[in-house]
């Protein structure tokens, strides 16, 4: 995209769109002036007071400056006005950027949703809270206890940063809220269950995420993050599995809340070390009025390096709202290209990697359509005839069922990618092969995430001259998704871009 403010209207299905995102931050760093930060409302709302949510604040003021600078227009009596640009529509009670910046920020914006706790997600609220004021009440940071904890202990903690939220003694301009991990289940009903208020319109679900390892666990009982080995995990060492292994030098056993975020590695000595998982998040952010959804994930792993694997329940819930046409969107990072091994990820995904969880996806997404539709339970049986003729050309679908036991998410074990994609596009062209022959050449089946819009965020600038890292890293995803065949379109936005879907 050449103009970098560009409001551009998505068009991944017919009608009016449904949500608005402004791009504040797209980037994983290193510069600090866009690193992770969107903006988000539903289209049904005009730029009322709380009709904004943000999630992750890596970027925030600056962002918002920069987005409505360029876009605003001041008249002869000093009234400014913006016309064009993400920010349209928006009524400004002041003449420059910087001031109407701050007003967005108080008014405008009714909660901030943190993933987790990196700086890159948090910088712009610490620095950017102060302005807060009396008149516009305390500035809600929604996230999970952990980040929570984290930001409580190691950010707001009068140290690193004066405690500006309202707990602890602190200055009260930011309130905490503590969400609870899959949905609070007192809320909603039925599709509805487990959702939050986030702003006016929106509803949010935070399902918890794997983000690499650390020697830190969260403790649910101290509220604080401890070195895996601590003495506090002793009250429940009988729950540690006998298979989990321990660092002997430790006097104290290990235990986790989720035993799986504990795993060892054996050094070349034969001690082993205790790690944990870094958790991260994947918030479902839903429109009220029209019941369509979207998906913004924070930083994440690929299940098939992950000491806990959780990827592949937010692809369960997401396949079945994929299959109904209600998600249409998700924001998902890609920090490197495919150059990079999977021993120096760090806990962020790569096109290779992404496209195999997209591939998760896809396959969920066939299976709820085969679950629901008696014309597919129809195919499913054919299939299974196919499945038993061994002699046939079409044998490749016979591993369909097999997959999730090959799929490389469910494997610690790196193998080379072109042995996944070649396993992968031949099952998935097979399905949509065979859907195709089903349908006796009526109208072709349409892959499994047509539809669905991709936004790659958190890509990692290399700050060198030549083409920026975005280019190669859309160039792999477009190949691996064209040849598995999956059917998703994938964007990468610039800082201040207004996305509509
Ligand atoms: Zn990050
Ligand atoms: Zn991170």
């Amino acid at each position: 995209m050449s103009d970098p403010q560009v409001d551009r209207r998505m068009s991944v299905d017919k009608g009016q769109p449904t949500f608005q995102v402004i791009v504040l931050g797209p980037t994983g760093g290193p510069r600090e002036d866009n690193i992770t930060g969107l903006l988000i409302r539903s289209a049904s709302t005009s730029w009322t007071k709380g009709s904004v949510v943000a999630v992750d604040a890596g970027t925030m003021l600056s962002g918002i400056i920069r987005t409505l600078e360029p876009h605003m227009t001041v008249s002869e009596d000093g009234k400014a006005s913006v016309t064009s640009g993400p920010f349209a529509g928006l009524q400004l009670p002041h003449s420059t950027a910087k001031a109407n910046a701050a007003y967005i920020f108080r008014e405008i914006i009714a909660a901030v949703l943190i993933t987790h706790p990196h700086l890159d997600h948090l910088a712009g609220l610490a620095i950017n809270t102060p302005i807060v004021e009396a008149s516009n009440g305390p500035k809600t940071v929604a996230a999970l206890p952990s980040v929570i904890a984290a930001m409580k202990n190691h950010m707001f903690n009068d140290v690193i940063w004066p405690n500006l939220s309202d707990e602890d003694g602190g200055a009260g301009l930011i309130t905490y809220q503590r969400l609870v991990e899959g949905g609070n289940p007192h809320f909603g009903r039925g599709e509805l269950r487990g959702y939050v208020r986030a702003c006016e319109n929106l509803l949010t679900k935070c399902l918890s995420v794997s983000h690499g390892r650390c020697k830190q666990q969260y403790h649910p009982e101290t509220g604080r993050h401890h070195r895996v080995g601590s003495g506090v995990f002793t009250a429940e060492s009988m729950m540690v599995p006998p298979s989990f292994s321990v660092d002997h030098s430790d006097a104290g056993r290990l235990y986790s809340p989720t035993r799986a975020r504990l795993s060892s590695a054996s050094g070349s000595s034969g001690k082993e070390t205790a790690w944990a998982t870094v958790e991260s998040s994947a918030f479902f952010i839903r429109d009220g009025p029209t019941g369509h959804e979207i998906i913004v994930f924070g930083d994440i792993e690929p299940d098939s390096v992950s000491l806990e694997p959780r990827n592949r329940r937010v692809w369960e819930i997401a396949a079945r709202k994929v299959a109904a046409g209600t998600l249409r969107a998700i924001f998902i990072e890609c920090s490197f290209n495919d150059s990079v091994d999977d021993n120096s990820l760090y806990g962020h995904l790569c096109p290779r990697h992404l496209v195999a969880e997209l591939r998760v996806l896809a396959e969920r997404v066939i299976a709820v359509q085969e679950a629901s539709s008696p014309r597919s339970r129809g195919r499913s049986s054919k299939r299974k005839r196919h499945d038993s003729d061994s002699g046939s050309p079409r044998s490749a679908r016979t591993t369909l069922p097999q997959l999730s036991g090959r799929n490389p998410n469910h494997t610690n074990e790196h193998k080379p990618n072109n042995e996944h994609e070649v396993n992968n596009n031949a099952n998935l062209n097979a399905i949509v092969e065979e859907e195709e022959e089903d349908n006796n050449q009526a109208s072709p089946t349409p892959p499994p995430l047509a539809g669905l819009a991709v936004y790659i965020i958190h890509i990692k600038d290399t700050l060198c001259d030549g083409p920026h890292p975005s280019e190669q890293i859309l160039q792999e995803l477009r190949a691996h998704s064209e040849a598995m065949g999956l059917g998703c379109q994938f964007y990468v936005p610039k800082q201040g871009e207004g996305i509509w879907i």
